[in-house]
């Protein structure tokens, strides 16, 4: 399948409507799905979705390979039939709409460049197909092009061009129409990732002047936190949450998001005592410690996260922190991640800046852990 935008319809574009500027007077479009639900055969790939999306929104589907991101994005964008449920725009079903109707931008993995266009020639199609006039189309270009920073590119073949500005390209080509909504899968992940983190903040950057919304698709965590107003956990066709990064990762409902968006600890803890907003807990291995108490039954067995740039090490013994053995350490960089046993079997992930103070231990060693109630997240 050729992967071509598709664009709204250019008497949109003609009207006075004061969207035409590169300016941060566009307004993205609302988007709501209704029980969305599409099935290969008998296997459900997408499972009665519903979800809004403010105008204006970035929104990242995150989830592992399988989990229904890009059939969901199909879905919206109309590549592909859906067998149950709804998909409005701004409060009107799109179900029947076909693709070219949908005036969506578009931006894939692959950068489906025509290669023998010149860059300006490939983000000017979309208005050729449109039959936008020339003199319109001229001025867009050069203001797309000044906006992805491609000017000084705009006469060379996308041969000439290397990966990452070829990627730029077809995201200017995306949104040269000023697409009310703009869909992307997984536009960056075939890009070095200096390269990705470069364009992840050229992406933020541009989405707050166009203000279209964005429905972005990736499998990489760390690309969704960066980038997304809100992230759509998704797996086995379904969306496990969907909230602001912070809360993602700070708050995660189920073990299954703590541990799929960045890395953790998940101790098993004897509830001891609940007092006011603090729970005490016990670790298999004994040690005692508090807990914020939201999500705390009054007994029992609870599973507490806490991230591994949470967990404290000391090299002596400190009042309120547990013995543990290292495992394994690694030098990172930016950070020292050490692995580490404590005494009742609970394993430990450890990530500490590099500073003058702290040491890489020697695997073997004893090391000693702590973290406060801040520091822990009782999962539901
Ligand atoms: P990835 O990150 O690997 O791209 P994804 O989350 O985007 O994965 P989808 O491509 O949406 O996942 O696929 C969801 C499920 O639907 C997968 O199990 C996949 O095998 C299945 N699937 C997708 N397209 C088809 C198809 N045309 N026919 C049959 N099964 C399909």
């Amino acid at each position: 399948m050729i992967q071509i935008q598709t664009w709204r319809d250019p008497r949109q574009d003609a009207a006075p409507s004061g969207r035409a500027g590169a300016g941060s007077d566009l307004i993205g479009a609302r988007i709501s799905m209704r029980n969305v639900t599409k099935k290969y055969g008998a296997f459900v790939a997408t499972d009665r979705i519903s979800l809004d999306i403010e105008p204006g929104e970035f929104i990242t589907l995150l989830g592992p390979s399988g989990s229904g991101k890009t059939t969901l994005l199909n879905l919206l964008a109309g590549f592909q039939d859906i067998d149950e449920g709804e998909i409005l725009i701004d409060g009107k079903p799109i179900t029947h709409v076909p693709t070219h109707r949908r005036g969506f931008g578009m931006v894939f993995q692959s950068y489906a460049l025509f290669p023998n266009m010149t860059v300006a020639q490939n983000v000017a199609f979309p208005m050729r197909m449109a039959g936008v006039d020339w003199a319109t189309s001229d001025r867009r270009v050069a203001e797309t092009l000044e906006m992805m920073r491609l000017s000084e590119h705009a006469r060379k073949l996308p041969s000439e061009m290397s990966g990452g500005q070829q990627q730029r390209v077809a995201i200017a080509r995306a949104i040269v129409m000023r697409p009310r909504v703009v869909l992307m899968d997984e536009p960056l992940s075939a890009l070095d990732r200096r390269l990705r983190e470069s364009i992840q903040i050229e992406l933020r950057d541009l989405h707050r002047t166009i203000g279209s919304t964005i429905l972005f698709v990736t499998h990489d965590q760390s690309e969704a936190l960066t980038m997304s107003d809100r992230i759509a956990v998704m797996d086995q066709g379904h969306i496990i949450q969907m909230d602001r990064p912070l809360e993602i990762y700070r708050h995660p409902k189920s073990r299954f998001v703590a541990g799929f968006v960045g890395e953790s600890n998940l101790i098993q803890a004897d509830v001891l005592e609940r007092r006011g907003d603090l729970v005490t807990l016990r670790s298999p291995s004994g040690h005692v410690f508090h807990a914020d108490s939201r999500n705390v039954p009054a007994s029992g067995t609870v599973t507490v996260l806490i991230r591994p740039e949470r967990m404290a090490l000391h090299e002596t013994p400190v009042p309120g922190t547990a013995p543990a053995t290292v495992t394994s350490a690694l030098f990172m960089g930016e950070t020292l991640r050490i692995g580490a046993v404590m005494e009742g079997g609970e394993t430990l992930l450890i990530r500490c800046p590099d500073t003058a103070a702290n040491h890489l231990p020697e695997p073997g060693s004893r090391i000693h852990v702590g973290w406060g109630p801040q520091d822990c997240w009782v999962l539901a």
